[in-house]
């Protein structure tokens, strides 16, 4: 599972149509039953460390 750190995030949205299962929101377009994930992604993007390279 990845984070978007929310302080990093520029909101481009090049990463919404990415995600094949789409799992990504901007934080305005977050579905109802999901909003508690908004700050469980916050917390954990500061926790967890960064992608830095892609992976097969
Ligand atoms: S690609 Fe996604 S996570 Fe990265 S800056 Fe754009 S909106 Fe934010």
């Amino acid at each position: 599972m990845l984070y978007i750190n929310p302080k990093h995030c520029i909101d481009c949205y090049a990463c919404v149509p990415e995600c094949p299962v789409d799992a990504i929101f901007h934080e305005e377009d977050v579905p109802k039953e999901w909003q508690r994930f908004i700050r469980l992604n916050a917390e954990k993007a500061e926790s967890c460390p960064p992608v830095r390279e892609e992976t097969a």
